[in-house]
Formats: structure tokens, sequence, C-alpha cells
């Protein structure tokens, strides 16, 4: 017989050997880590018997919840057949699916498919692609990158470079490329009605940008209608429409990170199709295997492609890998994840989960404390201030998030903040009665944090 160990038996041995990522590791001496033992739907459960709603799934990545009976049941048949083979001169079946699915349901004109195995790496092979394109075509000189103010783009050194949180890129900036950095086109406050006027104001001063830079810069990289990690910032999807024909007037490609927006996070399958734009690269990750495995795409067009396409001698492929490049079992788990999207009406069920969301959080704009409420489809967010007025924010050394977070846990929901924002993006198979006791219990811990 075994005993089952409960959390402070599995922190003491984790505590000895794991060190986590984005953690301070001492923070662990006053807040523990939850060691989870199972997950299903919605749900984590930890050795002691607590379980907790993964409102923020898990990093964003779960899409139809943990443990979902149809994506087990697909890997499962796929590791009975292939497990992996490497990508460069074979193939297997669940690839190759995946690819036409993948060319069949993103905005028109991306038509190939290059494979990594985490989102970094996807932005990694997008800005090489630019690059090396343009070389090939004959503009070495085309070295610089364009990006907004507050993205983020991962954590390798050539996506943090592209990136804009200082919190997270500082300490390496010795080490990295430096892009050419435009204001976003923030609504942060704004009412909604005014967020078109300052996606127009964000056009105007990337055109400024493109103006003086376009001829040494290969791509403009951003992420769509929602710069995630960047605190939720949100903004109009005319500024994608705007930023199309300006990266076309310019001769730049427009890369679209849609690692954390795509797969129906803001509302449609991804959020180009808001500005109704096909972007040069499109780089996906995250909910593309329904948070089951690691695994990244880079759509492209064929114009790119064929710029790679000549007699080995010229050098002109692109000659880069990753060991696990098209898994088999990650596309496979991404096939299925697709199917669960054809199966039913997810975009139009997640409007109704959005409405509900929306007015679930909504009295918490009249919160002293609380200076921006905004929500994109099923990403929404509340922003805690000290000035509501000024919308000057807490010192961030106070970690107030902190506070909600660990309330939250007292109560079996997983919220997991950035900074003084509190944030929710659920699994699809969250239920109505599910998001008001996340927002009920959200409301309680920005009471708790904002007291003093
Ligand atoms: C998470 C994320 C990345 C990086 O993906 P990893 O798999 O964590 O490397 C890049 N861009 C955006 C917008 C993301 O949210």
């Amino acid at each position: 017989m075994t005993i089952r160990q409960d959390n402070s038996h599995w922190r003491s041995r984790d505590l000895d050997v794991v060190w986590h990522p984005c953690t301070q590791m001492q923070d662990h001496e006053t807040l523990p880590m939850i060691p989870i033992e199972r997950g299903r739907g919605v749900w984590l459960h930890d050795f002691d018997g607590n379980k907790y709603i993964d409102a923020v799934s898990s990093w964003w990545v779960n899409l139809f919840g943990h443990a979902n009976p149809s994506i087990n049941a697909a890997i499962s048949k796929q590791m009975d057949t292939l497990e992996h083979v490497m990508l460069a001169g074979f193939s297997h079946q669940a690839v190759i699916e995946l690819s036409e699915r993948l060319v069949d349901i993103t905005p028109p004109g991306l038509d190939r498919v290059f494979y990594g195995d985490n989102g970094s790496s996807a932005i990694e092979i997008a800005l090489k692609m630019s690059f090396h394109y343009h070389a090939n075509c004959g503009h070495p000189e085309r070295t610089r990158f364009i990006n907004l103010s507050n993205s983020y783009h991962g954590e390798t050194l050539g996506a943090l470079a592209v990136g804009d949180v200082a919190l997270y890129k500082e300490t390496y900036g010795p080490l990295m490329m430096e892009p050419i950095t435009v204001d976003a086109p923030d609504a942060y406050g704004l009412p909604r009605e005014q967020w078109a006027e300052a996606a127009q104001n964000g056009l105007a001063k990337m055109r400024k940008a493109l103006e003086a830079h376009a001829q040494h810069t290969c791509a403009v990289i951003i992420e769509p209608l929602v710069q995630c990690a960047g605190s939720m910032r949100m903004y109009d999807p005319s500024y994608l429409t705007g930023l199309r024909q300006l990266c076309d007037e310019f001769g730049v490609h427009l890369i679209a990170d849609e690692i954390a927006v795509g797969f129906g996070r803001t509302g449609t399958l991804f959020a180009c199709e808001q500005g109704n734009i096909t972007p040069d690269f499109m780089c996906l990750s995250k909910g593309l295997t329904g948070g089951y495995l690691p695994l990244s795409a880079v759509l492209t067009s064929n114009t790119v492609y064929q710029a790679f396409y000549d007699r080995y001698e010229t050098l002109k492929g692109f000659l880069h890998s990753h060991s696990y490049t098209g898994n088999a079992l990650a596309c496979r788990a991404a096939l299925a994840t697709l199917d669960l999207f054809e199966q039913s009406d997810v975009l139009g069920n997640n409007q109704s989960l959005a409405e509900t969301l929306g007015q679930a959080i909504a009295p918490l704009a009249d919160h002293p404390q609380v200076g921006d409420v905004r929500q994109t489809g099923m990403i929404a967010a509340v922003e805690m201030v000290q000035d509501k007025r000024t919308h000057t924010p807490y010192p961030w050394q106070q970690r107030r998030g902190m506070t909600v977070f660990q309330h939250a846990l007292t109560r079996g929901v997983l919220l997991r903040p950035l900074g003084n924002v509190i944030y929710f993006m659920p699994p699809y198979v969250i239920t109505e009665q599910q998001i008001q006791h996340v927002a009920k219990v959200a409301a309680e811990g920005i009471e708790l944090a904002t007291r003093d």
C-alpha cells in the first residue's frame, strides 16, 4: 500500500531540487507553492484535497479543461502509433493534417506552416525568416524590427529583445539587439467609444517611425488586440487594419504574435480577423494543443516561402530546426483541439460566457481603487490603482496583486495577477455559475488588497 503524501511533503521535496519559472524562489519561504495532484475540467486538485478553478487557464494554454477526454484519447491513440520522428527528411500524418487544417482556418494567404516547440521559438523563427527573406531578395541592409511599447513576445534573447516589459528585459539589456519602439495604441482608462481614436493616434506614430526607419526595417511585430503579459492592455481592431496598410505602403512585414490571443480568446478564432487582415507571419502556440503539449507554428505566405526555394548551394534555405519540431503527439493534441472547435459552437457559447464575465466584474469599475475594467472576448482585467483620478499605480514593491492571489486560493480560485492587474482568462468549459464565483472572489480580494 502506498501512503498518499500531502502538500507539505511534495513542497519540501520540490524546494530541494526545482527552480521555478518567473519566480524569486525566496518568496516560497512565506508563500507556499501548490503541488497539484490532478486536474479535471476547470479544476486543479492539490495533495491536501483542496481544489481550485483554473481561471487563468494555466498561463493561458488550456482551452477545453484539464484531462479532456477526447484530447486524452487522441494522444493515446497517437502514442500507440508514432510518438515522434524528426521532421527533416521525414514526415508523418499528424503534422500533414495539422498543417492543412491551420492553413484552412487562418486568414487567407497564410499557406505554409513551420513548426517550433514553444512560443518564444516561434517568434525567433518569424524574426529570422523575415530578415532572411529580405536578405534573399537583395536587401541585407534590413536588420531592424519595430515593436510596440509594453509588448511581450517571450523570453529567449531575440524574443525578449522585441518585447518591452522592463521587468523581464532590463537585466539582459547588454545582450540584446535594439528594436525601434513605437507607442502602443493602448486604450487604458478610456471608454470603449474612444478606443478607435487611440488607434488612430497610434497609427500616426507608427507612420512617423516607418517614414524614418522603413528602409532598414524587416518587420513590425505586434500582439493583436491584447498585450497579455503587458498587463492585459487592449486596443481597437481598427489599429490592425491601419497597420496592415502602413506595412504594405512601406514594404515591411507584419508579424502577428497570436500566441496568447489565438484560438478564440478575443471572440474570433484569431484576433487578426477583427481587423480583417492577413499578417505576413502569424505565430501560434499556447492554446494550439489545448494546453496539453509544447508546440508552436509560424504561418506565412507562399511569397515568403518562394524566396527561400532555390538550389542548395545558394544557401537561401531556412536552416533552422528544433529537436521536437512537429512532434507527433503535440500535433495530434492540436488536431483533437481543432475537432472540439468544429464539434460545437465554441465561439458562440463563449460569447455568452464573455457577457456573463463582463457583467460579473462591471461593478468593480465603481470601486475607489480600481482604475480600469476592460474586456476583449474571453479576456478581462481589473486594474487596481493608488489614485483613481490620475491612474497613478500602486508602487509595484507593495505587490498588492499577491493579496488577491492568496485570498483567491483560500476560496478555491486560481487567479495569478500581473502586478496590480487581476485578470480572467478561463478555459472555455467554465460555467456561468463558476464565472460568478470567480468574480465574487476577485472582488473580495481587491477589497482586501486595497484596504490601506
Ligand atoms: C507566452 C507568450 C510568448 C512566449 O511563449 P512561450 O511558449 O512562453 O515561449 C510569446 N508571445 C506572447 C504574446 C505570449 O503570450
